[in-house]
């Protein structure tokens, strides 16, 4: 993949929402400097056989981004548009996102440039522990931390467990969002969706709107889309369109939402699901609704649709979907944006849980860990929407101004040599 960067990518992204809230800090320019430089970036090529037995070479990338608060944590994404720049982004908004819920851990991503749909579950295995194999030196539970992100699952992190543990003994903490029987926490599957639907109720009530009734459209079907889909469901939400890659469905009246996730339990994809219109991505995205939740893909609000989205709230289930330019226009619309690194942050929560629960070998239930869950996404919401008034900031600007003034704090107390 070329290190070009694209228009507006997740890198730029996350910097320049950075620089908004440090310029509003008045940070010094020393530690602006400090707190967007990564700490290490490692690339590394990735050769594997294909099941028909020829070779091919994968590019795999993880960037640690701050660790002065814990180890380095985050996700571990395989997507052919995954690049240096990409997963520089990503690795700062996990540094401002464990902040922000105050977990004692860093930011760091990871990812491989690859196609997955159109790899075996073999190659998928050899290619996932030949990168860990390559990367396995800046790894560890006191070092860095990966996790599941976009096409990869719970099957990927017992594949990383097991490499990394044929060369350093059992080590269930060097990596989280393992299926249960190898470590996992109860509850971490649902974490980033239940996450999601917790602080858009939290939004909707501090803005007068009842979720009940309310509706909802959702960009990308996968683990966060879905879950986030089932807890608006069961609250009484409508969720009225939704789509993954292949394209959307729309129906006003709301999908049948128990229906249609035993059809993706089923089909793996919403295609050939009986109810709703056809309608793409880009269509999805402005339809009328409550609240517009993008679970998929960065940068897909942008100068392009900004002026035409009609919710009332956009809920950033996935990272970065959102440009400054489009955070701009929404703002002077009157869209509420509750950010990224609030709503996904469920995620590496129930990560933290599971982390803490291998390292003591002491296993929680699922009604702990996701009352556990309920409390810090309560309370980081409370943080967030406190400054926002307080300061009279969007909620993006409070959120980072909380995060950044936490790492800041950690940075300067360990020193700058
Ligand atoms: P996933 O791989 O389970 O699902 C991704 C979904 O997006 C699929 O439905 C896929 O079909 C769809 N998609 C892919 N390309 C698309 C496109 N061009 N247009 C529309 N839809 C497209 O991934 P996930 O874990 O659900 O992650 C989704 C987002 O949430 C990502 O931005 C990820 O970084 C973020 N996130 C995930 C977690 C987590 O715990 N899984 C935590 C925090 C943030």
């Amino acid at each position: 993949m070329s290190e070009t960067p694209r228009p507006t990518n997740d890198y730029q992204i996350a910097s320049e929402q950075f620089d908004i809230a440090a310029e509003a800090m008045g940070l010094k320019q020393e530690m602006r400097m400090l707190l967007k430089t990564p700490f290490r970036e490692m690339r590394v090529d990735v050769p594997i056989r294909r099941d028909d037995g020829s070779g091919v070479i994968f590019i795999g990338y993880r960037v640690q981004h701050n660790g002065s608060r814990g180890p380095y944590k985050g996700g571990i994404r395989y997507h052919p548009e995954v690049d240096l720049h990409e997963v520089r982004g990503l690795a700062a908004l996990m540094t401002w996102k464990t902040a922000l819920l105050d977990i004692p851990f860093g930011g760091a991503k990871g990812g491989i440039a690859c196609a997955p749909w159109e790899m075996s579950q073999g190659e998928l295995e050899r290619l996932t522990r030949k990168f860990i194999q390559r990367i396995s030196i800046i790894l560890g539970p006191n070092r860095d931390i990966p996790a599941p992100d976009m096409y990869t699952n719970a099957q990927t992190m017992a594949w990383i467990m097991d490499q990394y543990g044929r060369k350093h003994g059992y080590t269930p903490a060097v990596v989280t969002g393992k299926p249960l029987e190898v470590g996992g926490s109860q509850g971490r599957e649902a974490a980033t969706g239940r996450g999601t639907i917790l602080v858009l109720e939290h939004a909707a009530r501090s803005f007068g709107l009842p979720v009940d009734g309310a509706t909802a459209v959702i960009q990308g079907f996968g683990n966060v889309g879905s879950f986030a889909a089932r807890f608006f469901h069961e609250l009484g939400g409508k969720v009225t369109a939704v789509s993954d890659v292949s394209g959307g469905l729309h129906d006003p009246a709301g999908l049948d939402v128990p229906a249609l996730l035993a059809h993706v339990a089923r089909n793996r994809t919403i295609q050939g699901f009986g109810q709703g219109r056809a309608v793409s991505n880009d269509d999805l995205l402005t339809l009328p609704c409550d609240f517009l939740i993008p679970a998929a893909l960065g940068g897909v609000i942008n100068r392009r649709n900004a002026e035409r989205i009609q919710a009332r709230f956009v809920i950033e289930a996935a990272n970065a979907p959102t440009t400054p330019t489009a955070d701009q226009v929404l703002a002077d619309r009157g869209v509420i944006v509750v950010p990224d690194i609030l709503v996904n942050a469920g995620g590496v929560t129930v990560s933290y849980f599971e982390w803490v629960q291998n390292l003591q070998q002491f296993y929680w239930d699922e009604e702990q860990v996701n009352r556990e869950l309920g409390k810090r996404m309560a309370r980081a919401w409370e943080n967030v929407h406190g400054v926002h008034l307080e300061k009279k900031v969007n909620l993006r600007e409070a959120a980072y101004v909380i995060a950044i003034d936490r790492v800041a704090r950690a940075e300067s107390l360990r020193g700058f040599e």
